[in-house]
Formats: structure tokens, sequence, C-alpha cells
């Protein structure tokens, strides 16, 4: 037996929650962790060796048992299999099959060592990707949810399209819109991307609709979103799935509890004396998320168009992964920028979001990123390039009213926006003539987002009745 688990309280109910790698999908995933944590169970939070390599170097303690509230989070990762520098990682084709059985053997063995041990785990959580988690639940007959990381206007996407309830584009009428039930009607580079026959990416359709086929077997399907935002197609959807809306997670105070951070990267500097030295509202945050990057065209234009702006900035510029497009800042750059910017690696995003001096972020519309931006109440500047971020964009500026459109997505990376239009967009998002009604807008979703976690708010209504139901041993 380990000493962690030896520690634990007697008592709890425990949950096992497995994440698919990616900042994307372990932020979520651990937020919702504390926040279970906090409500009285003992949490395992699982991940295949990778995150936790860089969890470790995140965190001091997260080799311990950390209590939370009234319970307990606890990490276990396990073997993928693969050494971490090995490239096949990076081809999905590969990799996906390869987690899958990998994964299988580690998961299974893992609830298998914790129900020998005395502290049976009596449910599953997992975020998309890993559909096969799933599986092992059932098959241990242990009850199964899932955290839906993206939109519930996404969910609804895959949904319709993985049962064939609407049209979407195909080989023959690639260019048709798409109209969902209780949605606005989406154009054809407007619904997820990897759903358009087009896509470079059929590994990654394939995955994420490996979900909607597994469907029937968890009894919940948590949504990081609230009912304010997405009120029509959460009632829509709820009728089809035993869908719960509880985020935004991030804003709910519980899930920073423990104070663990999931970050893949470590932030080297907080940024915070660069933005205190600013004046209120007059930094654009730039940044891509964990998995996108520019290439050295692209780079250079929104370089030149910042320096243009003449508009302070803090960008965020990432090794890129590997496979992904690699560039550098154009020589000189930073001198001309002089004190208006600052370039780092990676930073506290909500921190920085948070900031007086940030006036509106040029973001790649990850959905996380996006409620981050939305509920914090900044502004935001679209150029997302894949995926959901293409319909997150759709909603952010036509439907939310928060933003400008920079670009309509770029999977096949082929456009490149120029230094003008950046400049242009710049301008529209923080001087223009619509800005003040973007900030509006924007600090009206805050409010709602803080009203949807606070005490009797609707995402705690549903987050309540969730956890009623998993103390339902
Ligand atoms: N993030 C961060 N620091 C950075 C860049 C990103 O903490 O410098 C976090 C951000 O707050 C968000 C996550 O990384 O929670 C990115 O998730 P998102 O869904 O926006 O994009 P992805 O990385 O999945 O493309």
């Amino acid at each position: 037996m380990s000493p962690v688990y030896q520690d634990s309280k007697k008592d709890l109910v425990h949950i096992l929650l497995v994440s698919f790698i990616g900042q994307g999908h372990v932020n979520p995933l651990l937020r919702l962790g504390n926040l279970l944590a906090s409500s009285g169970f003992l949490v395992t939070f699982s991940s295949c060796s990778e995150v936790g390599n860089s969890m470790r170097k995140a965190n001091n303690n997260i080799d311990e048992l950390v209590p939370v509230g009234d319970g307990m989070i606890r990490f276990e990762f396990f073997d993928d299999g693969l050494p971490e520098s090995d490239p096949r990682r990076h081809d999905l084709d590969f990799y996906m099959p390869h987690l899958e059985l990998h994964g299988k053997e580690a998961v299974t063995g893992i609830v298998k060592k914790h129900e020998k041990e005395g502290r049976p785990v009596s449910c599953i959580i997992n975020n998309p990707f890993i559909p096969w988690v799933s599986d092992i639940a059932e098959a241990l007959s242990i009850r199964n949810a899932v955290l839906w990381v993206q939109s519930c206007a996404c969910f609804s996407a895959y949904y319709h399209y993985h049962n064939k309830l609407s049209q979407f584009p195909s080989e023959s009428e690639p260019e048709i819109d798409v109209q969902l039930p209780s949605m606005p009607l989406l154009k054809h580079d407007e619904i997820p991307s990897f759903l358009h026959p087009s896509t470079p990416y059929p590994a990654l359709r394939r995955t994420i609709l490996a979900q909607f086929k597994n469907l029937s077997k968890p009894f919940c399907v948590l949504v990081e979103t609230f009912q304010e935002l997405e009120s029509e197609v959460i009632d829509y959807m709820s009728k089809l799935c035993p869908i719960k809306a509880i985020g935004p997670l991030f804003k709910n105070p519980k899930s920073q509890l423990s104070n663990i951070q999931g970050d893949c990267l470590k932030p080297v500097d907080d940024c915070i004396d660069f933005l205190n030295s600013k004046s209120p509202s007059s930094v654009v945050y730039i940044s891509f998320g964990s998995v996108i990057s520019m290439n050295q065209k692209q780079t250079n234009e929104l370089a030149q168009g910042l320096l243009n702006s003449g508009v302070s900035f803090l960008w965020v510029f990432r090794p890129p992964l590997p496979g992904f497009d690699v560039a550098v800042l154009p020589e000189k750059f930073l001198e001309a920028a002089g004190d208006k910017g600052k370039v780092v690696q990676w930073c506290s995003q909500k921190q920085v979001l948070a900031s007086p001096a940030v006036a509106c972020f040029l973001t790649h519309c990850g959905w996380n990123s996006t409620l981050e931006a939305l509920t914090t109440g900044v502004p935001v500047i679209t150029y997302p390039a894949w995926g959901d971020q293409v319909t997150n964009a759709k909603f952010l500026v036509d439907v939310l009213k928060v933003g400008v459109r920079l670009s309509r997505g770029n999977q096949s990376k082929k456009n490149v926006i120029s230094r003008d239009d950046i400049e242009k967009s710049l301008r529209e998002a923080t001087i223009g003539e619509n800005a003040a009604e973007i900030k509006r807008n924007a600090l009206k979703w805050k409010e709602a987002a803080e009203d949807a976690v606070a005490e009797g708010g609707s995402s705690d209504r549903n987050l309540k009745e969730f956890v009623d139901k998993l103390m339902m041993n």
C-alpha cells in the first residue's frame, strides 16, 4: 500500500479522473477534480506520464496526497509505452490506437489496484479523445461520466453529424450552410473544421466522433459552459442526452483550492510588473494556446502589425510542438518595440486576463481561452485555426458580440493575414466605433458567469446535483 494512500481519510468516496494529453484537456478536468475534492471526495487524477512530467515541473507537491476542502486530491500517471521523444507520438494515426491499447491496460490496473487496497473507485470521469475509458468503466461495472471541454454548440454539431441528423458539407457540396436546431446558421467554414470534408486532419474527426459512438455509456455529460451563455442549445441537447452545464470551472473559486497547476510549461515571469506599468485597457494580450503555432510569414506580419499600431502588447511566443510550424521573431523586433512590448514563452493566462491593463485578447479561440476571456470581461480579436476554434470565433463575434474577426480559420495554413488587417483589428477592438459596446457586452458575460457559479447559480445547482449522484455510492 502506498504511503499516500494510507494517509487518505477512509470514508471518502473515490472518483478517478482520466485526462487526455494537452492543456485544453488537463486544465478543465483538473479544475473539476479540485471542485469534487472540495465537496468531500477522494479524487485521483490520472493521465499519461508526459502530462505527469510537465506537471511535476510546475508543482512541488504532485506526489503527495493534497487536502482540498473536505476531500483530497492525488495524482497517478501511467506509462503510455512510448518515450517522450518518440516522433510517433505526434502521428495521430499511430498514437491514438497505441494510447488506447496501453491506456486501457494501465487504467484498468489502477482501478483494480485501488479495489485491492480497499479504496474502490466508484466513478470514472474522462474528457474527450479517450472514449475507451467508458469501455473500462462498463467492463468493471463502475459508473462513468464525461467532461466535454468544448461548447455545447460544438457538442451539438458533432452529435448531429455522428447521428446523421442534419446535412453537413460533403465532397459534392462542400460549401453548404448548416442549420442545427436552436443554433444560428453556420456557414461551411464555421462548423467545427474537422467535420468538413476538406479537413487535413481526418484522424482528429475519427477521434472526436468516437466519443459520440460511446455516448450511451456515461450516465452524465458535464459540459464546460453555463446555461445563460448557451441557453437554447443546452435546452435542446438536454432533451437528447444527459448533459449538465457546470462551467466556467475556472470562475469557481473551489476549482483552484489545491493550487496545483496543470501547466505544460512553467511561467518564468508572471508578467505582472509589465502589466502594472501600463495604463488601464492599453495592452493587447496575444496567445494561440498550447498547440497552434504560426508560420514565419504570419509571425512577421503580426510583429509588423503590432509595431505599426503602436499598441502595447504581451505576446506568448511558445516553442512549437513537433510537426508544427517553426518561426522566430523578426530581427530587431523587440528592440523596435522597446518598453511597449513583452514576449514570453508561457504565462499564467488567468492572471494576465484579470489585469486591468489588458484591453483585448488576440486569441486562437480554443474553448478554454474563449471562456476565460469572455468571463473575465476581456474583448477578443479572433484568429482561429481549426476544430472548434472556428465555431467559437463565430459565436464570439456574431452571437455574443464581444469581439472583432481577424481570420475565418486557417486549417490548411495557406492564408496569411496582412499587417494592415492586424493593425485595423487592433484599432477596432480598442478604440473603434464598436469598441465600447464590445467591452460592455464582455462585462455582461463576466457578470453572468459569476452568477452561474455563485451559490444557487445555474452551474452551482447542476454541480450539486451531480455531486449528490456521486455520493449515492
Ligand atoms: N494558457 C496559459 N498560459 C499561456 C497560454 C495558455 O495558462 O501562456 C492556458 C489557457 O489559460 C487555457 C489553456 O492554456 O486554459 C489553453 O486551452 P485552450 O482550450 O484555449 O487552447 P488549446 O491549448 O487546447 O489549443
